[in-house]
């Protein structure tokens, strides 16, 4: 089999990382016949649980990842702390998808926030920091509020604190405790968007509908698709994220976070907040309300298959399950499934920590309106 042929179903996709994203993913690899090994620090993790195989090693155990590479046909990854050197030896044996320098692009949020700059994409202001003098003059220079964040090793809110007032600063630095940080405005956005977009090695691109998403303590709380925002913003959106993932020169989907502040122009003000180069949380609605979802298209991509289609079927709204939803015993689901159109998905993990990703609820409807009512009542409902 030459490196450019397609890798059909039968074959065997490797996938590093074991979290929730992969799961799904390997539940679609697995419903189209392919085998798949998964490969994570910790036994019995939730890819590991739906996998052919499961292999449990540290990500910088690169004897194991070499071995992992010779069994599979294909790697690709779902977490993005996996190290570049790790990827780059697994490359030399088996084709990854997207390319690891798309991953040591998008880790980083200096190197993410410099691309997206130097390819003339909207950010919020930013600011390379060092030392707490270099966080004080950025302070003065960006303004408060701000927002440190750490360069490496940040997902859903960690490592980000508020900066009000300068005084802030000396604390702000010691909780970082990273060498390295990226001081951001605040963006008073209006709402927050996000787009999948996948990309195939032919270089044929489509985007699932564009989604909007609400924040709970910087956490992605509830997705609510189509996005209830001017036609002219949603074009824009999705212009946006195919222009980034040709930049990247993509294979695979690809994440473009946005936030949207609501101006005079038809479209408003667009800024990219963060990049991931593989599906997203804000796509989980695609499973049920698409015809094809975005670990399908992740799956067809990283094979060298055509896309599929990824036409919104009705209305929906996703509501994260948080570890906080046990807090007061095992959620009645029941209760939850009660409600014919809604659809329940849990990641298999057993011990339920605050804040931790458990789960989570879809709801379908005639309207986004309606569909983001039913999933928040649903969700309601599962307390005991
Ligand atoms: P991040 O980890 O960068 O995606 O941030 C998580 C969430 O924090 C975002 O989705 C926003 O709700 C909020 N946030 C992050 N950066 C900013 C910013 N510069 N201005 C305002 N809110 C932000």
């Amino acid at each position: 089999m030459g490196r450019g042929d397609p890798i059909i179903p039968g074959k065997t996709i490797g996938i590093l990382g074991g979290g929730q994203l992969g799961r799904m993913f390997a539940i679609a690899a697995r419903r189209m016949g392919y085998r798949v090994h998964a490969l994570d620090p910790s036994p019995d993790c939730p890819t590991g649980q739906v996998a052919d195989v499961e292999w449990s090693a540290a990500y910088d155990d690169v004897d194991t990842a070499l071995k992992f590479a010779r069994a599979v046909d294909v790697v690709t990854f779902e977490f993005e702390n996996v190290p570049y050197e790790t990827l780059q030896r697994v490359a030399e044996i088996v084709p990854v998808h997207p390319a690891p320098l798309v991953l040591d692009t998008t880790r980083h949020r200096l190197r993410e926030k410099t691309f997206l700059q130097t390819h003339g994409f909207p950010v919020a202001p930013f600011r390379a920091v060092q030392s707490v003098d270099d966080l004080k003059s950025a302070v003065a220079q960006l303004g408060t509020p701000c927002i440190l964040k750490t360069a490496t090793f940040g997902y859903d809110g960690k490592g980000q604190t508020r900066i009000d007032e300068l005084a802030q600063c000396d604390h702000a630095w010691q909780s970082l405790g990273q060498p390295m940080g990226v001081l951001e405005g605040f963006v008073r956005s209006t709402c927050e968007l996000s787009v999948i977009v996948a990309r195939a090695r032919t270089g044929e691109v489509l985007t699932f509908p564009v989604a909007e998403n609400a924040h709970a303590r910087h956490i992605l709380d509830v997705t609510v698709v189509p996005a209830r925002v001017p036609e002219a913003t949603k074009g824009a959106a999705v212009e946006l994220a195919v222009s980034v993932a040709k930049a990247l020169d993509l294979v695979g989907v690809l994440a473009v976070e946005l936030f949207w502040i609501k101006d005079e122009s038809a479209a408003g003000t667009l800024l990219v907040n963060e990049l991931a180069p593989r599906p997203h949380n804000s796509g989980h609605f695609s499973i049920d309300a698409c015809v094809t979802s975005q670990f399908e298209q992740q799956l067809r991509a990283v094979c060298g298959l055509p896309l599929g289609d990824v036409e919104l079927l009705r209305p929906v709204a996703m509501a994260n399950l948080l570890g906080d939803e046990w807090a007061k015993g095992e959620p009645r689901w029941e209760r939850a499934l009660a409600i014919p159109d809604v659809k329940l998905h849990l990641y298999g993990k057993s011990e339920a920590r605050p804040g931790r990703k458990m789960g989570h609820l879809t709801a379908m409807a005639g309207s986004a309106d309606e569909a983001e009512r039913k999933v928040r009542a649903a969700r309601a409902a599962l307390s005991p």
